[in-house]
């Protein structure tokens, strides 16, 4: 595949059921007319969007994945892990989603009085205002913080409060990674170590996690995302294969602009690594499984 052509598969994308700024409908709209004909809307924590994507993907002839986007943390560490394939009315879902919202919305306000602390007034509102009918995250903090101008981008929201360790960062007690992907597993899914190198582990820790998440039923990491570098999917790549982990790809897209991640815009999985839409239930498997 040139990387001038957007993939034909996406399985990572998020709608206004979590932190997206497009509506599940909004979003395979546009995922049709870049012409991705697979894709999974992976939601933080939630699987609301779930109904009115599919919906959609009827009418323009696209495969909808229903999928998540799970909280999770291991030796203390948060981390992301993608359930592929879940049945969104699963009752094991379903009660980690609840408690999830818990954790979630205590955080929100958490993070407002930090920010209150810091002299950063009414975020609560704010964030909520972002959110809609969500729970506000982080990503809601921040658009509310970049609208009053009291930070010049996300990034930078980011790197001087909300990021891990940062003056408005609240550490939670996630699920653990076994619990985690036991919930996926129990709801029909198939469980993906979301972008891996984004946690900035250093690769020994990454493989150490790596085997946990395969012994507790992990099944894939993203080895190709948007806004990689290529030596960050050799990275990811080798720690795909040494782990006996199958690959998946996604952009991550929360929201259009020029300088965010598109949907489909990456390159190809490695030839020599299995493509997690092999192991996707029947469905939601595109005919012939190619990305490229
Ligand atoms: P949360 O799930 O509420 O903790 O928020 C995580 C979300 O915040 C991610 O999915 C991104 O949407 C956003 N995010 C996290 N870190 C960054 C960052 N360094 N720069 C921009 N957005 C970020
Ligand atoms: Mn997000
Ligand atoms: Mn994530
Ligand atoms: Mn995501």
């Amino acid at each position: 595949m040139r990387s001038t052509e957007p993939s034909r598969i996406d399985l990572h994308a998020h709608s206004t059921a979590s932190d997206g700024t497009l509506t599940p409908a909004g979003l395979v709209e546009r995922a049709a007319a870049r012409g991705i004909e697979v894709l999974a809307l992976t939601d933080h924590d939630t699987t609301a969007g779930i109904a009115e994507a599919r919906r959609a993907a009827v009418g323009h002839g696209i495969t909808l994945v229903p999928a998540i986007e799970l909280s999770t943390a291991t030796g203390g560490k948060p981390l992301h892990v993608v359930g592929l394939g879940i049945d969104p009315g699963a009752s094991s879902l379903h009660l980690a989603i609840v408690r999830l919202r818990d954790l979630r919305a205590e955080r929100a306000s958490k993070i407002a009085h930090k920010l209150a602390r810091l002299g950063i007034a009414d975020a609560y509102e704010g964030a909520c205002a972002e959110a809609g009918s969500a729970v506000p995250g982080r990503a809601h903090f921040a658009r509310w913080l970049l609208a009053r101008g009291l930070c010049a981008d996300n990034g930078e929201v980011f790197d001087r409060l909300l990021g891990r360790g940062k003056p408005a960062y609240v550490a939670t007690c996630w699920p653990e990674l076994e619990d985690t992907v036991a919930c996926i597993r129990a709801a029909g899914g198939v469980a993906v170590l979301a972008h891996p190198l984004r946690y900035k582990f250093t690769v020994s820790w990454l493989r150490r996690i790596v085997a946990r998440f395969k012994e507790a039923g992990g099944s894939a990491m993203e080895v190709v995302i948007a806004h990689q570098q290529s030596r960050d999917t050799a990275v990811a790549a080798d720690v795909a294969r040494r782990g006996g982990l199958m690959g998946s790809v996604g952009s991550d897209f929360h929201s259009p602009g020029p300088h965010a991640p598109e949907l489909g815009a990456f390159g190809a999985l490695p030839v020599d690594i299995e493509p997690v839409w092999h192991a996707l239930p029947a469905g939601s498997v595109l005919a012939g499984g190619a990305a490229a």
